[in-house]
């Protein structure tokens, strides 16, 4: 998940514009979440700042063939528990088309790069490497303690190694990569176990996972959160709080581990002092 940085400004913003409470960092799911909590909860003296001159960052779709295919983000994970996943609730209410797809169906569809498939019992033999070390590391996450800030934790490709099941070929690093890197956006040698394992979206929404194929995109969901919250027509945000191709520059001074200070720079402003910085870990 990218990093989002909410800025609660204790000055007033220099801008030309009216100040501001907060800044949120990007238009991405997070962003737009965050824009919809603040809405939601009152708060109106926001503003958005996004690199790109578009809402849902790596939820993207795109044209192939006369239809629209998905950049990114293409499945609902985490359906049919306890809880209601949020994100499933919406595409419901949207009617986005989606189909049961769990991935059971990888084994009869994996290529090798010189061309041809991977016979079926080799790719089972290797994804359940990959699912080893899930378990592995899901049991191992509980030994360490919950608190995220206390410094116990390990990467997963320490789990792995742990374990006895590094990826080596091709197959298992591809099939590791997607299981991993594909899902945290990061490799597993840097990737934080206790932050990812166990996957909340499974263990609170459900072992469910649903395929979006639909011409609105999975970013029809990004777009029906933030369409009754912000100023919106003919499927673009027209808010006057989200400023597009906006690029947040972020210069932290850092003593004995701590932040000294922070300065701010963006294009168009001047430069703030005195801001409480509040940035949330890489989840
Ligand atoms: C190929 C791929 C496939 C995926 N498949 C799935 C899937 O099937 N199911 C699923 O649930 N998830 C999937 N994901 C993950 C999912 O897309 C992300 O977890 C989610 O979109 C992250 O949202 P975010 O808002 O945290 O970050 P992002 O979507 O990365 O949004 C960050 C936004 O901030 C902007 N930004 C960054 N830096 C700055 C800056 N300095 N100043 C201003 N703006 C900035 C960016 O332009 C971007 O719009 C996939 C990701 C990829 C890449």
């Amino acid at each position: 998940m990218m990093i989002l940085v909410l800025l609660l400004l204790s000055v007033t913003l220099v801008t030309g514009v009216t100040p501001v409470s907060v800044i949120i960092v990007g238009a991405g799911m997070s962003g737009i979440s965050a824009a919809k909590q603040l809405q939601d909860a009152g708060i109106h003296d926001f503003l958005i700042l996004e690199a790109t001159n578009r809402i849902g960052g790596r939820i993207h779709k795109t044209q192939f063939g006369g239809h629209a295919i998905e950049k990114g983000a293409n499945w609902l994970h985490g359906v049919g528990g306890l809880e209601k996943n949020p994100m499933f609730e919406i595409a419901k209410t949207i009617k986005l088309k989606n189909y049961y797809s769990d991935f059971s169906n990888v084994s009869l569809n994996t290529y090798k790069q010189e061309g041809g498939l991977y016979p079926k019992e080799e790719v089972e033999t290797a994804l359940s490497k990959a699912e080893s070390n899930e378990k592995f590391g899901t049991e191992f996450a509980k030994t360490l303690t919950d608190n995220k800030l206390v410094d116990d934790d390990m990467s997963l490709l320490a789990v792995e190694r742990l374990n006895h099941m590094e990826p080596k070929t091709p197959l298992e690093r591809m099939i590791d990569f997607y299981s991993f890197d594909g899902e945290q956006a990061e490799a597993p040698r840097v990737t934080s176990l206790k932050h990812i394992l166990p996957r909340p979206e499974f263990t609170l929404y459900g072992e469910g996972e649903y395929f979006v194929a639909d011409e609105r995109g999975f970013e029809g969901i990004v777009h029906e959160i933030v369409k009754t919250r912000l100023a919106y027509k003919d499927g673009r945000v027209i808010d006057a709080r989200l400023y597009y191709n906006k690029v947040l520059l972020l210069s932290v001074d850092l003593v004995n581990g701590l932040f000294k200070s922070v300065s701010l720079f963006i294009s168009q402003f001047r430069k703030i002092r005195n801001s409480i910085l509040n940035i949330s870990r890489r989840e």
